[in-house]
C-alpha cells in the first residue's frame, strides 16, 4: 500500500469522525434548545397565572422572540378558559363568599325595618347596596372603593348586562371572591312588562326572575345560591304586589327594599354633592327616630359616575357614625 492511499484514508477517516461528532454536537445542541424553550413556555405560563390580574386583564408583555409570542398566545388562551372558571370560595347555597359570610344579615329583618320603620336591637347598621349593575364603566371603581376601605356591600344583579356585555360576568366573579352579597333584579327591568299600567303582572315577574337567576348561576356555579331579590322600582311603588310577595315567600325568597334612597337615579346629572347630603339628611331623620338598620339604595350602572365620586365620603360617614357594614343574605 501507497503511503499516498495509506494517507488518504486516513484523512478520509478523519474526515467522517469530524462529520460525526459535527452531528452529535448539533443533536445535542438541537435537544438543549428544544427543552429550554419548552420550559420557557412552561414557565412563562406558570408565571402568567400567579401574576396575572386576576379579573381577566392581560398582562402588558413585551414581545422578544417567538417563544415569548407563543406564550402570550398560550396565556391569552388561559385568560378566557379563566372567564369560564367558576369563582372561588363560593359559601355553599349562599349568596357570597367563605368570608364574605362574616358580614351577613338577615333580609326579611332589614325588610321588616324598611316597611315598618321600627328600631330594633340598637346595633347600628348599614346596607350599601348597588342595583341595575355590573357595569364595565362604574363596578370595578365601586369594588376598588369598597375594598381600600374594607367594607362590604350587596350588588342586585340586572342579567340583561350580560348579554349587553359579556364581560361583566368577570365582575360579578368578582363581586363574590371579595366577599360582597349578590342578589337578583331580574332580567329586563321593563316596567311596561313586569308591572303593565302599574299592576303587577305574576307571570313576566316570576319569568323575568328566574331568567336571571338561571344567568347568575350559569356565571357563579350551582353552589351559588341566592334567596334576596329587588323588584325594579320597589315593592312600594306597584299595585297587586301581594300575590308577587307571596309567591317569592313560598320560595324562601326575601325582597328588599331600602331606607334611604341616595337619589342617583332620581335625574341624570344628579351631583356627588347632592347624593352625599341626601344620604346625610335621610340617615340623621331615620336616626331621630332612632332606626338602626339603614339600607341604602345606589347604583352601580353605566352613567352613574356621582355615585361612585361620592361613595368615599358616604362609607366615611357612616365609619364616623360607628355602624357597621353589613350585607343581605
Ligand atoms: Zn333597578
Amino acid at each position: 500500500m501507497s503511503k499516498k492511499l495509506i494517507f488518504s484514508r486516513k484523512s478520509r477517516r478523519e474526515k467522517r469522525k469530524k462529520v460525526i461528532i459535527t452531528l452529535l454536537i448539533s443533536f445535542i445542541g438541537i435537544g438543549a434548545i428544544l427543552s429550554v424553550a419548552y420550559f420557557g413556555v412552561k414557565y412563562s405560563k406558570l408565571k402568567g397565572f400567579n401574576l396575572k390580574n386576576l379579573y381577566g386583564n392581560k398582562q402588558e408583555v413585551t414581545l422578544g422572540n417567538k417563544t415569548e409570542e407563543n406564550a402570550v398566545i398560550e396565556e391569552t388562551k388561559e385568560d378566557k378558559a379563566a372567564d369560564k372558571k367558576l369563582p372561588k370560595d363560593v359559601r355553599k347555597s349562599s349568596n357570597t363568599s367563605i368570608e364574605g359570610d362574616k358580614y351577613t344579615y338577615n333580609s326579611s329583618e332589614v325588610q321588616k325595618v324598611n316597611e315598618k320603620v321600627v328600631p330594633t336591637d340598637g346595633k347600628k347598621m348599614v346596607f350599601l347596596t348597588f342595583d341595575d349593575g355590573p357595569s364595565l364603566a362604574n363596578t370595578p371603581k365601586v369594588l376598588d372603593i369598597l375594598k381600600s376601605n374594607d367594607v362590604k356591600a350587596t350588588f342586585f344583579i340586572l342579567a340583561k348586562n350580560f348579554n349587553d356585555a359579556p364581560e361583566t360576568s368577570t365582575l360579578l366573579k368578582r363581586e363574590l371572591e371579595e366577599g360582597h352579597a349578590i342578589g337578583n333584579h331580574g332580567t329586563s327591568h321593563l316596567y311596561e312588562k313586569l308591572y303593565p299600567k302599574n299592576k303587577a303582572e305574576l307571570n313576566n315577574i316570576i319569568e323575568d326572575f328566574d331568567n336571571s337567576d338561571k344567568q347568575i348561576k350559569s356565571i357563579l356555579g350551582d353552589d351559588f345560591e341566592t334567596r334576596v331579590i329587588r323588584f325594579p322600582g320597589g315593592s312600594m311603588s306597584w299595585k297587586n304586589m301581594q300575590p308577587v310577595k307571596d309567591y317569592f315567600k313560598g320560595k324562601g325568597i326575601a325582597y328588599v327594599d331600602w331606607m334611604v334612597d341616595s337619589s342617583d337615579a332620581k335625574h341624570a346629572g344628579r351631583t356627588k354633592a347632592q347624593i352625599i347630603s341626601e344620604i346625610k339628611k335621610e340617615t340623621e331623620k331615620y336616626e331621630a327616630a332612632k332606626i338602626d338598620k339603614i339600607t341604602i339604595l345606589m347604583h352601580d350602572a353605566a352613567g352613574k359616575e356621582s355615585t361612585v365620586d361620592a361613595l368615599p365620603e358616604i362609607i366615611a360617614y357612616f365609619k364616623e357614625r360607628g355602624y357597621e357594614f353589613k350585607t343581605l343574605k
